[in-house]
């Protein structure tokens, strides 16, 4: 589904993604974590085109970015990302803030999309809210609707960047247990996170990334328990 291929990316002189090859297969679910800097949302970022790359091939779902011709809207319709600050629309309800883009993008029916955002709002435990404005929602809630809402364009992969990261402590669980759900469903998923225990449980691989290169790549059992690099135990030592 996902292909890295020898890519790199510089910005300006710091090269940020250095010789990254990965591969995700459908319904994979690889958790991407590494210190602050080393280039984890450059990475998820140009998946979707957020970000070019500079050297290498990377596909996607038999898109390849490198390529001029590939149309962006189409990669963009079948990636779906959840960032760390929510961004809801403030002045939607929660359910039209699920309900836009299948509208206006995927020209889906109003009907349509309306029965789609309940049953989507039930799914990550929202149905009851549907009425309500981000601002009256906590930072767990929101999130669990940027999920529904990423989800109502049916994409082939989910991308998340550090999902939990903004969320008070107690919020954490309830956002987790959404994207295990999804990863149980089958879903493709490329999680940046701190989270170790999801990454234990929920991820097939876990990646580790240090200034820009993919130090480590493992079954979750195996990284945890016997991480090759330096600076993989150390970064696993401070999150303990
Ligand atoms: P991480 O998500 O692992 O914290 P990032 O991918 O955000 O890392 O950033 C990797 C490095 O690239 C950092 O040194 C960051 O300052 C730099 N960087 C990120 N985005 C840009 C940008 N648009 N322009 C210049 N430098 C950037
Ligand atoms: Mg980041």
């Amino acid at each position: 589904m996902i292909r890295f291929n020898g890519v790199h990316k510089w910005f300006k002189d710091l090269h940020v993604l250095n010789n990254v090859n990965l591969h995700v297969a459908p319904g994979e679910v690889v958790v991407v974590c590494g210190p602050s800097g080393s280039g984890k949302s450059t990475l998820i970022r140009t998946i979707n085109q957020l970000e070019p790359i500079d050297q290498g091939q990377l596909v996607v779902d038999g898109m390849d970015l490198s390529d001029r011709k590939t149309d962006i809207n189409k990669l963009r319709a079948e990636v779906g990302f959840v960032f760390q600050q929510f961004n809801l629309y403030p002045h939607l309800s929660v359910r039209s803030n699920i309900t836009l883009a299948p509208i206006k993008i995927r020209k889906m029916a109003k009907k349509e999309a309306e029965e789609q955002a309940m049953s989507l709002l039930e799914r990550v435990g929202l149905a009851h809210k549907h009425d309500a404005y981000p601002s009256q929602l906590s930072g767990g809630q929101q999130q669990r609707v940027a999920i529904a809402r990423a989800l109502a364009m049916r994409p082939k992969i989910m991308l998340f960047d550090e999902p939990t990261s903004a969320l008070d402590p107690e919020m954490i669980g309830e956002v987790l247990a959404v994207m295990q759900d999804l990863a149980r469903s089958g879903m493709t998923m490329v999680v940046v996170t701190h989270e170790m225990g999801f990454a234990r449980e929920v991820a097939h691989r876990v990646t580790f990334m240090d200034h820009g290169v993919i130090l480590e790549e493992a079954a979750p059992e195996e990284f945890f328990k016997n991480p090759q690099h330096d600076r993989a135990k150390q970064f696993l030592k401070q999150l303990l």
